[in-house]
């Protein structure tokens, strides 16, 4: 009997004994390959320099509440972030994870428009089918309805609009471009429908990780929507908690958009599983409301700035650059791309093979050319999860029950380390996976 709360108390999970690089291994010695721990663990287990850092910053100074002091680690981090981020994101805020950056977030586009002497801006828009955290604001921030609902009526009121996912909602007699345009579009009649004066800001992921499996966005999606947040005094929030800190190739998604939201919020890739930490950053524009107005932001949390979680996160983000990860992002992706083209390209329940960098996804369905998705009630993405785990390796296969999304997905995101081999293990024990609960489903 476990006291644990297990998310799910009737699955037999087994024991992670130990991590080696990018592998997680049980107590029974088996090895399971870690791509798909939900994007966390970027340099695999055990890496030795953010180990010592952490060991370093506790042997120094364990916590320091934000009320009395900061702290060099928490200021070194911030100093590292700021000089690479685009346009001028020079502003962070330290939280404990991704669902609470996504608060953060939340809370100071409402407070901007305070100080701004606009009080009538309350509202959010996101997209359909997104998710952004599971605390009250975050999830009512999220256009997921199978993890909304049971908290419905405690949730603030969002208008969503469709996401911008080209295989399934691009019309045969429309380019990328005017795909693009027409999604980004339905942001300014949303804005229309409420008055612009009501709306706080929009909120979205560059990259869309769990709910469709790594879609990008069609090239000029983001500079419309940046245009329409412009011309209403909207402010445009960036999820990156999935998709940032290097796991598409670059260390914002958004740089490959070449736009600049007026916050971004990340996590998992930031302390890459080593602490538990997320971070917002905001533009002078926002900061500057705040200190020359009520010279306060009103929010905060007992472990944020927490020291060994900044310095374990440094460290994370200095072996990235030291070993030139990012490079090895874009060439061991673009490996994944074409391993993944290869194994699957023919397969008759493959639809679409898409992503960026580390972070590539395929949707699975009963029939390729009409994409007719396979019946929910098969439940194929479980069955690939745990197939996939009978192989030795980690994927995050979603869908089936998600509103609207009308298919099954398996999304990969392995750590930045890998080699070629790893690579090629990756598909080969993926393809088996997938080949059999095929077989077992037809
Ligand atoms: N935003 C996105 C895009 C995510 O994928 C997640 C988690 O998966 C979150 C927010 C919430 O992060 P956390 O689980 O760290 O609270």
């Amino acid at each position: 009997m476990t006291h644990v709360i297990h998310r799910n108390p009737k699955a037999n999970y087994p024991v992670a004994a130990s991590g080696e690089g990018p592998y997680i291994i049980d107590d029974a010695g088996k090895k399971y390959f870690d791509a798909g721990d939900a994007a966390v663990s970027c340099l695999g287990h055990s890496n030795d320099s953010v180990a010592k850092a952490m060991k370093a910053q506790i042997d120094s100074i364990s916590f320091t509440h934000s009320g009395f002091f900061t702290n060099p680690a928490m200021e070194g981090l911030a100093t590292f972030l700021a000089g690479k981020a685009p346009g001028d994101l020079n502003h962070v805020f330290f939280v404990s994870g991704g669902s609470e950056a996504v608060e953060s977030a939340l809370k100071l586009a409402r407070q901007y428009f305070l100080e701004k002497g606009e009080p009538s801006r309350t509202r959010f828009i996101s997209r359909r089918q997104s998710y952004h955290g599971n605390t009250l604001g975050a999830l009512s921030a999220g256009g997921n309805l199978w993890r909304r609902e049971p908290f419905a009526p405690l949730l603030l009121p969002v208008d969503l609009i469709s996401p911008c996912y080209e295989y399934r909602g691009r019309r045969d007699d429309e380019t990328d471009w005017e795909f693009g345009q027409r999604t980004a579009d339905e942001l300014e009649a949303a804005l229309m429908a409420q008055g612009p004066e009501n709306i706080c800001a929009f909120i979205c992921e560059p990259v869309v990780g769990a709910t469709l499996g790594a879609v990008p966005a069609v090239a000029g999606y983001f500079t419309r929507i940046r245009e329409i947040c412009d011309q209403y005094g909207v402010l445009f929030i960036a999820d990156e908690v999935m998709c940032g800190m290097g796991r598409t190739g670059s260390l914002f998604a958004v740089e490959q958009e070449n736009i600049v939201p007026d916050i971004l919020v990340m996590a998992k890739g930031l302390g890459a599983g080593y602490q538990p930490i997320g971070a917002m950053m905001c533009t002078d524009e926002i900061y500057n409301a705040i200190v020359d107005g009520s010279g306060f932001f009103q929010h905060g949390h007992t472990y944020l700035g927490h020291p060994v979680a900044c310095a374990g996160a440094l460290a994370v983000q200095q072996y990235i650059e030291d070993n030139d990860l990012l490079s090895n992002v874009q060439l061991r992706g673009q490996q994944l791309r074409e391993g993944l083209m290869a194994r699957f390209g023919n397969n008759a329940c493959v639809g679409d093979i898409r992503g960026r960098g580390l972070f590539q996804g395929m949707e699975i369905v009963a029939d390729r050319l009409t994409k007719e998705p396979l019946d929910p009630a098969l439940k194929v993405h479980v069955k690939i999860k745990a197939a996939a785990m009978d192989e030795g390796l980690m994927c995050y296969p979603m869908g089936g029950t998600i509103d609207g999304h009308r298919g099954d997905h398996v999304l990969l995101a392995p750590p930045f380390i890998v080699d070629e081999s790893h690579v090629d293990e990756v598909v080969s024990k993926l393809g088996r996976a997938v080949d059999a609960v095929l077989q077992s489903v037809k």
